[in-house]
C-alpha cells in the first residue's frame, strides 16, 4: 500500500508510457487514488543502467509513503550516507563545507545509482500490482473528447480516460501536446559521469579516501565544475564533471567518453582530480550533452486528455539536483488532481495538473542555471579571501523546494485551482507556488519568463492564442 489510504475504485482508467522515475511514480500514486493504471515501457526488460542520481527531500517525502516506509528502508543501504558535502577551488583548497540535510526537512534525500533505485521503485510497482507491459514501444497518440489513445509498434491499440507521457527527454507524446515538434539545443554544456568499483582508488595514497568511508567532493573552476562521491561504505564510487560543450546535438544525446579528453580540462586541478580520472576504467564513463528546452507552452493537449511529465516536460540540468524529484512530484500532482476531480470531469484534473506544478517547477529549473553559474564564473582570485565569498558555493537547499509535501498541497488547493479554471479566469491567481501558466502584462503574452509582443511571428504564440488561449483571455 502507497499510504495508510488506499481509495476505492474512481472508475478513471491511466495509460502511462514510459517507466522511468516519473512514469512509475505517476503509476504508483495513482494506483493508490484508486485509478486503473497500466504502464507501456519501450524497454524489452528492466536493466541497472546509469549511474548516480539524487532524490531530494521532497521526494523522500514521496518514497516514505510507499508501503508504510518500505521503499525507504530499502534505499537505505544502497544510498549515500555522507555528513557533508566538501567544495574546493579548482587546485585543491577547501572553500565551503555544506552539511547534508538529513531530516531537517523532514524527509531524508536518497542519492545512489539510477538504476538500483529505479529497481527498487519497479519492483514495488509490480508488488503493488501494478499492470506494467514492458516491450510496449508506443509510436502514436490521438485524443477525442471524452478518451484518448495509443498505437504500440505491434500495432495493438489501447485506450484510457488519460494518456500520459513519461516518454524522457525525446518524447513523442510532447509533439502532439504541442502541435509541432519541439527540438532540444545544446545548454553549451556537457557532462561527463561514471560509477565505478573503488579499488583503485585504494592504492592510491590520493586518493584512498573515498575507499575508507561515504564522502562527497567537489572542485569548481572557471566554467568546470566535478563532483566526486563515494558510497556503501566506500566500496563504489561515482564523479560527475560539467564542461563547456558548444557542439550540436541532433537525436543522440549520450557518447562514450574519454579520459584523455577530461584531462584536457582538469589535468592541471588538485592532483587528487587527476588521480580520480587516471584511475577510472574508460569502459564505465559518458559523455553526456546537457539539452535545453526553453518552457513548453503547455504540458497537455488540446483537450486535456494528455499530458507530458517529467523530462518529456522539462529537461533539468544536473546542478538543479531536481530532475527525478520534480518528475516524481508531477506524478503525485497528476494523480490527485485527477482523483480530486473525479471521473466525470478528468480534463480538469489534467489542467489543474499543469497549473499546479508549472511554476514550481520552472522555478526548480531555474535553480540548476543559477548554481551552475555561481560556481562557474566565481570570482576565483577572490574566492578564499572571505567568508561570505567561501560560504556564497554552498549548495543551495531553499526551504520552498524540500519541505513542499505534493500530495497535500494538490489536495489542499484544488478546489481553488478548479474554480479558477472553470471561470476562466487567468493569470492573477497564485496559490502556494502555483501560478497561472500563461498570462498578459502590460500587452505581452507571458510564458514562465519569456515574454511575446502580440501579435507576433512566434509559432508557439500563434498556437497558444488559436487553440488555448482565446477562450481564457
Ligand atoms: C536509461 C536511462 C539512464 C539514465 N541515467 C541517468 C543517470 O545516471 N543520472 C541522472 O541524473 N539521470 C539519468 N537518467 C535521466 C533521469 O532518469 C531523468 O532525468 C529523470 O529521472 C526524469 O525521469 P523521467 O521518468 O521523466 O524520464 P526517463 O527516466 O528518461 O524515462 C523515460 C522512459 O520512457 C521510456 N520511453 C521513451 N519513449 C517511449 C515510447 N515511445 N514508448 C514506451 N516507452 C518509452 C524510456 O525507455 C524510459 O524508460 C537516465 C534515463 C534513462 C532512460
Amino acid at each position: 500500500m502507497v499510504s495508510p489510504t488506499q481509495h476505492p475504485p474512481s472508475g478513471i482508467k491511466v495509460l502511462i508510457v514510459g517507466a522511468g522515475f516519473g512514469g512509475i511514480t505517476a503509476a504508483i500514486e495513482c494506483h493508490n487514488k484508486g485509478h486503473q493504471v497500466i504502464v507501456l515501457e519501450a524497454f524489452p526488460e528492466l536493466k541497472i543502467l546509469g549511474d548516480v542520481i539524487s532524490l531530494g527531500p521532497n521526494a523522500g517525502r514521496i518514497i516514505e509513503r510507499w508501503g508504510n516506509g518500505s521503499v525507504a528502508r530499502e534505499l537505505l543501504p544502497i544510498t549515500h550516507n555522507n555528513k557533508e558535502l566538501v567544495m574546493h577551488r579548482f587546485d585543491g583548497p577547501v572553500v565551503t563545507r555544506t552539511p547534508v540535510t538529513g531530516l531537517k526537512f523532514g524527509s531524508p534525500a536518497f542519492n545512489g545509482h539510477r538504476g538500483e533505485l529505479h529497481r527498487c521503485f519497479f519492483r514495488f510497482a509490480q508488488q503493488e500490482g501494478i499492470d506494467i507491459r514492458l516491450n510496449s514501444r508506443v509510436v502514436e497518440y490521438w485524443e477525442e473528447p471524452d478518451k484518448a489513445g495509443v498505437v504500440l509498434e505491434s500495432g495493438e491499440g489501447l485506450e484510457a480516460d488519460v494518456v500520459v507521457g513519461a516518454d524522457g527527454v525525446k518524447s513523442k507524446a510532447r509533439q502532439l501536446v504541442l502541435g509541432y515538434d519541439d527540438k532540444p539545443r545544446s545548454s553549451g554544456y556537457a557532462i561527463w559521469r561514471t560509477w565505478f568499483t573503488s579499488e583503485e582508488l585504494a592504492k592510491d595514497p590520493l586518493t584512498k579516501f573515498f575507499s575508507a568511508e561515504d564522502t562527497h567532493h567537489g572542485w569548481i573552476g572557471p566554467e568546470v565544475h566535478f563532483l566526486a562521491a563515494s558510497l556503501k561504505g566506500g566500496k563504489d564510487v561515482s564523479w560527475v564533471c560539467t564542461h563547456k560543450d558548444e557542439k550540436d546535438i541532433e537525436e543522440s544525446y549520450q557518447f562514450p567518453g574519454k579520459i584523455e579528453d577530461v584531462l584536457k580540462v582538469v589535468g592541471d586541478w588538485d592532483p587528487v582530480v587527476v588521480s580520480l580520472v587516471k584511475h577510472t576504467p574508460e569502459k564505465n564513463m559518458v559523455d553526456w550533452k546537457l539539452v535545453y528546452r526553453d518552457p513548453l507552452p503547455t504540458w497537455i493537449s488540446k483537450g486535456a486528455r494528455i499530458c507530458i511529465l517529467g523530462d518529456a516536460a522539462h529537461p533539468f540540468l544536473p546542478t538543479s539536483i531536481q530532475g527525478a524529484s520534480q518528475a516524481m512530484e508531477d506524478g503525485v500532482v497528476l494523480a490527485c488532481a485527477l482523483f480530486s476531480a473525479g471521473k466525470s470531469r478528468v480534463p480538469l484534473g489534467v489542467r489543474a495538473y499543469e497549473r499546479i506544478r508549472y511554476e514550481r517547477c520552472r522555478r526548480a529549473q531555474l535553480m540548476g542555471e543559477s548554481t551552475r553559474d555561481k560556481w562557474h564564473k566565481a570570482d576565483f582570485d577572490n574566492l578564499m579571501s572571505s567568508e561570505e565569498n567561501m560560504r556564497a558555493m554552498d549548495l543551495p537547499h531553499p526551504p520552498w523546494l524540500f519541505w513542499h509535501d505534493a500530495e497535500k498541497h494538490t489536495l489542499d488547493v484544488f478546489p481553488e485551482v478548479a474554480k479558477d479554471i472553470e471561470s476562466g479566469k487567468f493569470g492573477t491567481d497564485e496559490i502556494g507556488f502555483q501560478t497561472s501558466v500563461l498570462r498578459r502584462e502590460n500587452g505581452k503574452i507571458v510564458v514562465g519568463n519569456r515574454s511575446f509582443e502580440e501579435p507576433s511571428g512566434e509559432e508557439l504564440v500563434q498556437v497558444l492564442v488559436k487553440e488555448q488561449v482565446t477562450a481564457a483571455l
